[in-house]
């Protein structure tokens, strides 16, 4: 395996064709963990904000002329009240890869509908103490979990197209190789005509391994989960998006 190198020794020669760094959003701009709660048809879902740091350290890296682009498996919704004071200087990627919110259009990577419909009642009958709820999705699916749920995992591998992937708080569900980030990402850098080398990307987990590769520079924020060229520790106040743009913009 090659040697992943810390933060700090990145130097502006590894910097200087980067036109477009890419966040992965949970454990990188925004601590990991999502509360929701689902009871009678009721969904209470919790709404993380970005830290006004952040939004000074978007604006400015805009500022000097490099796109920024945030891919998630989150729902649009939610991206966007949580970026909304940097909705203008950003394009969210939402749902791994399915779409990408840009200037206020949408563009569809993958259609999911008929790889989902029978799956997805069979998923929502599931009885078990450990399912939290569906957290609202529009092309995954995706089922917030206390504890791994054999039961979801049996009922997706009997579907030949579709993974599952368990982030230790949830189970996403799309199709194999078609709704993973990098498919996002790919058509993205299509939009813009950027090549791999003028690519940063950032995560921190087991969704973001094939998102890393399309990068020219991959940043790991949990090397235990997921390679890359640097890596920054989870340890300490501050966040790996944080550091990362603090070290861009030095
Ligand atoms: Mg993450």
């Amino acid at each position: 395996m090659k040697q992943i190198k810390h933060i700090t020794e990145m130097k502006r020669s590894d910097l200087k064709r980067i036109k477009l760094v890419v966040f992965d959003v949970d454990g990188v701009l925004v601590k990991r963990g999502t509360k929701i709660k689902q009871k009678d048809g009721i969904t209470t879902f919790e709404t993380k904000k970005i830290a006004k740091s952040q939004i000074e350290q978007i604006k400015k890296l805009h500022a000097k002329g490099f796109h920024i682009n945030i891919n998630s498996g989150r729902g649009l919704y939610m991206l966007q009240q949580m970026f909304r004071e940097v909705l203008e200087y950003v394009s969210l990627t939402y749902e791994n890869g399915s779409a990408t919110w840009f200037k206020g259009r949408i563009v569809q990577h993958v259609n999911s509908a008929k790889f989902l419909k029978n799956v997805f009642p069979k998923l929502q009958q599931v009885k078990s103490k450990d399912i939290k709820g569906f957290e609202p999705k529009e092309f995954i699916i995706t089922i917030h979990c206390k504890n791994r749920v054999k039961k979801i995992e049996r009922i997706v591998d009997q579907e030949k197209d579709l993974y599952y992937v368990w982030n230790s708080e949830a189970y996403d569900i799309g199709i194999k190789k078609k709704q993973v980030k990098s498919i996002g990402l790919r058509k993205l850098m299509k939009m813009l005509k950027l090549k791999k080398k003028n690519v940063l990307v950032i995560g921190d987990n087991y969704n973001d391994a094939d998102l890393l590769s399309v990068g020219g520079l991959a940043i790991t924020a949990d090397k235990s989960r997921v390679a890359g060229d640097f890596y920054i520790e989870l340890k300490g106040k501050r966040l790996p998006a944080d550091i990362l743009m603090a070290k861009l913009l030095e």
